[in-house]
């Protein structure tokens, strides 16, 4: 039995996960005079940006909305250099404010927790570390991340491959280096699209085994205008303030006022082009206000993409396989690229389907498919993604004196109240917990926003001696039904998404995020609060 550290028995918060969420976690309730402690399993801080290494990774939000909004100084003093930030530059953000902060002293790194227990007797948590320490305090907040547990496939003989074996989700911090070899990347979601151009330029030659397309736009990355980040910051504020308003979270993209059928196809084709041209996800999904609620309306903007991709990818065969046609644009996390289809025209790279022959087994040198046609390799890139949402809680074995594992209470799908809190598991607070907006937002101000939450639930806990707050089931089965009922009305459960949990096998397949906007997600928050915390048990 792991003895508690005597030195942090009086903790407030333990907080698991030095991510953003994390770390503007120790920030804001540093301020309410508690004492916190953060526990991060990488040997940094930063989350996604400290493990997501991989040639190419770079954010697909601007960076200047990429970024925290808490402190006024800090905004406008960093400068991004381009329009999207890539991995180093935003760890190196982050690890500034850290910094600046001076949070680190609150961050244990190297620790892994492997359990977390809540006594309704003593209304504490205690988590276990996986070196066999043991901490207590009276509140939990699981800050850690939904894109944040990597998967390799499982395919026979995965262990029995000798070559270099790298995932995208833990790239070595040295970097790899690819000249002369022959490398191959399995996976086509936004990892593998960002890594192919530039292992693509390396390799000797890539083979990139795809076994489902995925709509790509261009992102039309560039140093960042300094016009624009002039007049970006001097309306920062307004901006950050006018984000909660919207639909994603990020302001400057106005809403669209007509649905597709309304547009003449001329038209239509100019507003696309005019997107495409742009840049950018959030625009191009903003062409017309149906594109994600109508088939018809959805196929408009699917076949303009296809078009674009067969009018790049010189061989027809190749630019067939690329162009997606099991799912309605959008409705998968949009791609933003660099070069990804142009990548095809090179010599050196060949596209493999593996969806009508799929990969049967690994051999010691590299991978053989169903049909018995064989890929020597010196490398193989897994581009093959998360157990996204609840994969990170789930790893944990959550559980209470009562009874509660948090494996048994999401054995069908996560179910919780706002994505904030679980019935059953008092005083646990989720950043950007499944069925909240978090994914389908500007993730740093969603961490803003749920660490806000807790940080004033616990103020108010304390200031009226209260110690446990959890949500009534009640309120939750409601929440989760609403979130059901608000994604059934949209496209999004007809792909095969890590927001639907399909790309884990056994996986239940529940659409996880919350898809109402952030406007609607916030207004229901702020209702719920000047309620007395309607829906929560407050005890
Ligand atoms: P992903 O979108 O889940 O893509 C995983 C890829 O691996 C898919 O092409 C999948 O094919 C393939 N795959 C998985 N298992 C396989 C198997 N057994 N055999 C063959 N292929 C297999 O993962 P990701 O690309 O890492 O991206 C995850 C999310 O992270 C993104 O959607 C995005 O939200 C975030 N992200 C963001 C950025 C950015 O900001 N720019 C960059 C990277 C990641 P199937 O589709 O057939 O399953």
């Amino acid at each position: 039995m792991a003895a508690v550290s005597m030195d942090e028995s009086d903790l407030d918060v333990i907080i698991i996960g030095a991510g953003v969420g994390g770390l503007y976690a120790i920030h804001k309730l540093r301020q309410q005079g508690l004492k916190i402690r953060a526990y991060e399993a990488g040997d940094g801080v930063g989350g996604t940006w400290f493990w997501n290494r991989y040639p190419g990774c770079r954010c697909d939000v601007e960076s200047m909305e990429y970024s925290y909004s808490f402190d006024d100084d800090l905004q406008q003093e960093w400068k991004w250099p381009e329009r999207y930030g890539t991995q180093p530059e935003i760890l190196r953000y982050i690890n500034h404010v850290a910094e600046r902060f001076d949070l680190l002293r609150d961050v244990q790194l190297s620790t892994r927790i492997k359990t977390a227990r809540f006594d309704s007797k003593t209304n504490l948590w205690t988590i276990t570390t996986e070196q066999g320490e043991a901490v207590s305090a009276p509140y939990c907040i699981m800050a850690t991340g939904n894109l944040s547990t990597p998967r390799f496939p499982q395919i026979e003989g995965i262990d029995d491959f000798e070559g270099e074996k790298y995932h995208t989700g833990l790239w070595p911090k040295e970097g790899v280096d690819f000249s002369g070899k022959i490398v191959g990347v399995i996976g086509t979601g936004s990892s593998g699209v960002q890594s192919i151009p530039l292992i693509a330029k390396q390799a000797k030659h890539l083979y990139v085994f795809q076994r489902t397309a995925n709509f790509s736009l261009p992102a039309r990355n560039a140093p960042l205008d300094p016009e624009k980040e002039r007049k970006h910051k001097e309306e920062y504020v307004e901006r950050r303030k006018a984000a909660y308003s919207t639909p994603f979270g990020i302001a400057g993209y106005p809403p669209p006022d007509k649905r597709a059928a309304e547009a003449e196809a001329e038209e239509r084709r100019a507003n696309y082009e005019a997107k495409w041209a742009e840049g950018g996800s959030i625009s191009f999904l903003f062409a017309y206000k149906d594109l994600l609620l109508n088939k018809e309306a959805n196929d408009t903007a699917s076949d303009f993409v296809r078009e674009k991709i067969r009018a790049t990818v010189k061989d027809p065969i190749t630019a067939e396989l690329l162009c997606p046609n099991d799912h309605p644009i959008g409705t998968k996390r949009l791609i933003l690229d660099t070069d990804y289809y142009e990548t095809y025209n090179r010599d050196n790279v060949t596209l493999v389907d593996i969806r009508s022959n799929p990969i049967e087994q690994f051999t010691a040198t590299g991978l053989q498919l169903t049909d018995g046609s064989a890929y020597d390799v010196d490398a193989i890139s897994f581009a093959t993604g998360f157990d996204a949402m609840t994969g990170a809680m789930r790893d944990i074995d959550i559980n209470t004196d009562q009874g509660n594992n948090i494996r048994d209470k999401w054995e069908d799908g996560p179910r919780s109240y706002l994505g904030i809190m679980v019935a059953g598991f008092p005083n646990m607070f989720m950043i950007t917990g499944p069925q909240s907006p978090g994914v389908k937002s500007q993730m740093i101000m969603a961490c803003e926003w749920h660490v806000d939450f807790a940080a004033n639930a616990i103020a108010h806990m304390r200031k009226n001696g209260l110690s446990r707050m959890e949500p009534e089931v009640s309120a939750e089965n409601g929440w989760v039904t609403h979130n059901n009922e608000v994604a059934d009305s949209t496209l999004y459960p007809l792909a095969n998404s890590w927001y639907m949990g399909a790309n884990i096998p056994g996986k239940p397949r529940i659409f996880m995020p919350y898809v109402g906007g952030v406007e609607a997600y916030t207004n229901k928050c702020n209702d719920v609060v000047a309620n007395g915390y309607e829906g929560f048990s407050l005890a």
